[in-house]
């Protein structure tokens, strides 16, 4: 029987790239994942040095493919060569962070602990977990992908993984996986610490989280993803933990004491949090706070100015777009043309690059139209007025878990409202920005990336920084009793 075949999608010239893969098959990754589970033992073994040593190692062989790599990152996706730059800095100083970390004394002293009663020693150590299946988002083909954040996560707990591509980039999937192969290869790793697995069915990705061998999962994309993922865990006769990180409306608060001290660049840089890559960021605001005050009419006409004429960028596949278009269908549905205002027709650009709009609409509104409590993944901005402080607090508490939520206030703020603001940020949220936007993450230590579901499934944990292989490991008590 022949195999099912696919091609990835270039939006910026609207045709298909000419690379054509093949699925691999369920029995395929039978034989794989036996190896994945022979390797699992072996990588344990490994001293944290030489996975200090691989991490360099895959950089120094990414660093040396740059142009391959960003040359079938752009035909892929559509975005430019400066993101492509910063994209894939980002993806070579996270990996050498997490190189450094693992052989720092903060994570050796967290990796064992042990006490001594009278007739007891009790020294409890940390072990991986065992295979993880990654499973990467679009919109970032590489920090969130084949040598992503959960990949070098899991990596470094000394886990093997079994990357799923993402069949919107599968070619520069398979070119992060060659690298990595190779270099596992000349450091003498374990046959089976790094699987790459091609398939453009969500059947196949069901089939790998529910294999015995798979003992975690690292998703990153949709809210349904994330979901049918964590559904997947569990329903298997040893259920595994998933790590579902998705998206979330990540509100942005304007005080009225911001008001008297805005910088008059700030329409510009809403508007570029919002239009920037066409949008499409986990960590984009989706929901916009605006007190009634003198001069707010002004700032919300500015913010939609800003937004319409911000140049048109694509999306990244056809999927993302029609998904984009549905979730401003349903705005449609609900609010008038005077509080939806969407951008014309576009006569010169291709079909994927999307209509910006903005919405601009009571803060009660989010009472009664759960519409708004739903990620909308692309170029959009929903502005919510609010009359007074004690309204702002009452909606604000009416929103799901987040991985954001940005206050601005005046740099001297005595008002109660900042602590209060802050604990319900607290509850909500991972991240709380005081006047910034959240979108540009820091890879580090002290960066929390999640929060409550469904932002994420386990707000525990973050998926961003050294700190997320915490989420691969376990933990064994290995008990001497002396008699
Ligand atoms: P997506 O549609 O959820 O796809 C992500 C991956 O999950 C794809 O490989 C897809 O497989 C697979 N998948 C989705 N649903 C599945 C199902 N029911 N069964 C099996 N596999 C399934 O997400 P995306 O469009 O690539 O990425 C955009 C989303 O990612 C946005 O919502 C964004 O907020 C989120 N994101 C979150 C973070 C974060 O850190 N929280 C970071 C970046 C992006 P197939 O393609 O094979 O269908």
């Amino acid at each position: 029987m022949s195999r099912r075949t696919f091609q990835t999608f270039n939006p910026k010239k609207n045709h298909f790239n000419s690379e054509v893969y093949t699925c691999h098959s369920e029995k395929d990754a039978n034989l794989l994942l036996i190896k994945s589970e022979k390797a699992f033992s072996l990588l344990q073994k490994k001293s944290n040095d030489d996975i200090h040593c691989l991490l360099v190692a895959i950089v120094d062989k990414l660093e040396s493919k740059k142009i391959a790599l960003r040359n079938i990152y752009i035909e892929e996706t559509g975005l430019s060569i400066d993101r492509f730059d910063s994209e894939f800095q980002r993806t070579i100083n996270q990996t050498l962070l997490f190189a450094e970390y693992i052989i720092s004394d903060s994570y050796i002293l967290k990796q064992e602990c042990k006490n001594e009663t009278q007739n007891k020693l009790l020294i409890k150590k940390k072990v991986g977990i065992g295979p993880v299946l990654i499973i990467g988002a679009s919109n970032f083909p590489l920090a969130y992908s084949t040598i992503g954040g959960d990949s070098i996560a899991a990596l470094a707990g000394k886990n093997p993984i079994i990357v799923k591509a993402h069949p919107y980039h599968t070619g520069t999937s398979l070119l992060v996986s060659k690298i990595i192969i190779q270099v596992l290869d000349e450091l003498k790793f374990p046959e089976g610490s790094f699987t790459h697995l091609i398939n453009d069915n969500y059947e196949f990705g069901q089939f790998l989280a529910t294999h015995k061998t798979i003992k975690a999962i690292g998703f990153t994309g949709s809210f349904q993803g994330g979901q049918a993922f964590m559904k997947y865990g569990i329903d298997r006769a040893q259920p595994i933990p998933v790590f579902s990180e998705m998206g979330s409306v990540n509100p942005v608060v304007i005080l009225e004491s911001f008001f008297k001290e805005m910088n008059h660049d700030l329409p510009k840089q809403i508007a570029y949090a919002i239009c920037n890559d066409s949008g499409q960021f986990c960590t984009k605001p989706g929901l916009l706070f605006i007190p009634k005050v003198k001069g707010f009419k002004t700032l919300v006409t500015q913010i939609k100015d800003e937004i319409l004429s911000f140049e048109n960028q694509p999306m990244l596949h056809p999927e993302i777009q029609r998904n984009f278009e549905k979730k401003i269908e349903n705005l449609k549905q609900v609010f008038t043309n005077s509080e939806l205002t969407i951008e014309k027709h576009h006569k010169t650009k291709q079909s994927y690059y999307p209509r910006k709009s903005m919405l601009t609409t009571e803060i009660t509104a989010l009472k009664n139209q759960s519409v708004l409590h739903e990620e909308v993944f692309g170029p959009h901005l929903t502005v919510l007025l609010y009359e007074d402080e004690q309204e702002l607090e009452t909606q604000l508490k009416t929103l799901k878990g987040q991985l954001t939520f940005s206050i601005y206030t005046a740099s001297v703020q005595n008002e109660t409202i900042i602590d209060s603001l802050t604990e319900i940020g607290s509850k909500m949220a991972g991240r709380i920005i005081f006047n910034g936007l959240p979108t540009g993450v820091e890879v580090c230590c002290s960066m929390q990336h999640g929060g409550p579901y469904p932002s994420s499934s386990d707000s525990r944990f973050t998926a961003v920084g050294p700190h997320s292989i915490e989420r691969f490991q376990r933990s064994v008590t290995f008990q001497n009793n002396r008699i």
